[in-house]
């Protein structure tokens, strides 16, 4: 059994000048770290591209769903290792792509061993020559494009065997993991908050989570089990994560007994906000993120979520703002956060919830309504009540890793409420 290789394309546009470096680096770290538990011999980087070397044994599927989750890999291929000679290469690209479908190919040869007898054009086109007649004999109507084939059969000559390989599995695109900045998101167990979370990580931001929980009647019965369910699910694109949990039905009561009903769930949405920043910048990120989309609820006309968002001085990102909820939804089923969303759980914003709640509010009435509330004090009893749970990536799986409050370790049973 030869040793499986992979080999793992990233697009050259983020590559510009000094950068470079630095994104790819970042994405080799990634791919190691998304692979540990798998017996890797080597990664290596031969040009614009990562050849990943597996001990004899180790399982593609496992290394092919996790290089799948790996944000920077535009995408990849399961090669076939041959021995260096121009009919053994013939050959393992007619095995590749005989079961393949197209209309145009072409073939591509890199030669990061110089040592090897034929030249790149002589490679490719023996190779082409071959792959086209034989493909004309089985009746099949193909032609060559050099400039914009179909299909492509890539052949590497690197040091040790020569790799063949035409079949591309699609990565998961995006800025490798942590090249974009630290950012807070509000995660609310729903599907909205969860996708925007995945967005931004796609373009390399870094995410904690806050989630602001009420209680349920009964024990379990809140939102928790499925904010921590969809933080573990986040954790495997960025490899660790934490977890702010907040309970907020104090906060709540106060904010009820106090401003205008109309103006409750504008006001909840702020006292969110506010707690959030203190929390992003203990944890040095930058920016809050909120899987708020135009107009799909009151709350989130433009004009409410101007006003909301006037509660922080930290930019808030709403990467979902432009997104339709079918498309929010088929986006969550694919990164595996729909089920998780789909449990029941107690959400804490319902709970007095106002019969006509104000569409088009401006921060002056916001900042009126809140007039009776000591503003100061509830943020400072939400971000002091909120407890860190922290989440590892290790061999393929997130474990939790522990549970902390303010920043001091608690005992377990805080920390298995
Ligand atoms: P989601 O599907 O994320 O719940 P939504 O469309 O249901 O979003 P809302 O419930 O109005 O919208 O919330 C808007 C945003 O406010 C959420 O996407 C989330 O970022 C934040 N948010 C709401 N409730 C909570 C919560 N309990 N904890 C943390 N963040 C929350
Ligand atoms: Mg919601």
């Amino acid at each position: 059994m030869p040793k499986p290789v992979i080999v793992a394309h990233y697009h050259e546009l983020w590559l510009k000048g000094r950068n470079r470096r630095f994104f790819t680096r970042k994405l080799a770290t990634a791919l190691r770290q998304s692979l540990q538990g798998i017996p890797v011999e080597a990664i290596e980087q031969p040009g614009h591209r990562f050849l990943i070397r597996f001990c004899e044994g180790a399982s593609v599927e496992a290394a092919i769903e996790r290089i799948g989750r790996v944000f920077g890999v535009v995408n990849f291929a399961v090669a076939r290792p041959v021995e260096r000679d121009i009919d053994a290469l013939c050959a393992a690209a007619w095995d590749e792509v005989e079961p393949l479908r197209f209309s145009s190919f072409a073939v591509r040869a890199k030669r990061s061993d110089k040592t090897f007898a034929h030249g790149v054009m002589e490679i490719e086109s023996k190779v082409g020559r071959y792959l086209l007649d034989k493909l004309r004999a089985e009746g099949r109507s193909v032609r060559v494009s050099l400039d914009d084939p179909e299909m492509t059969c890539r052949i590497e000559i690197t040091p040790g065997p020569a790799l063949v390989y035409a079949r591309k599995i699609p990565g998961a695109g995006g800025l490798p993991p942590k090249t974009g900045g630290r950012m807070m998101c509000l995660l609310s167990g729903g599907y909205d908050s969860a996708v925007a979370a995945y967005q931004m990580m796609k373009r390399g931001a870094y995410l904690s989570f806050v989630h602001f929980y009420g209680t349920g009647g009964m024990p379990g019965e809140s939102s928790i089990h499925v904010a921590r369910g969809l933080a573990r699910r986040l954790t495997l694109y960025q490899f660790a994560a934490k977890l702010y949990r907040v309970p907020f039905e104090a906060i709540q009561r106060e904010i009820v007994s106090l401003a205008p009903e109309k103006f409750r769930i504008l006001l909840y949405r702020r006292m969110m906000m506010r707690i959030a920043e203190q929390l992003a910048r203990r944890s040095h990120a930058l920016a809050l993120v909120t899987g708020d989309s135009l107009g799909q609820v009151a709350s989130q006309t433009l004009q409410n979520m101007v006003a909301v968002g006037d509660a922080v001085r930290m930019p808030v990102f709403r990467p979902l703002a432009g997104t339709d909820k079918q498309e929010i939804v088929s986006l969550a089923r694919q990164i595996g956060t729909y089920d998780i969303s789909s449990e029941p759980f107690h959400e804490c914003c319902p709970a007095f919830m106002p019969r006509m709640p104000a569409l088009y509010s401006k921060p002056k009435q916001l900042e009126a309504a809140e007039a009776a509330l000591d503003v100061g004090a509830l943020v400072h009893q939400g971000v002091k009540a909120a407890i860190c749970e922290r989440f590892r990536y290790t061999d393929g799986q997130v474990e939790d890793v522990s549970a902390e409050e303010a920043g001091a370790k608690v005992s377990a049973a805080a920390s298995s409420q």
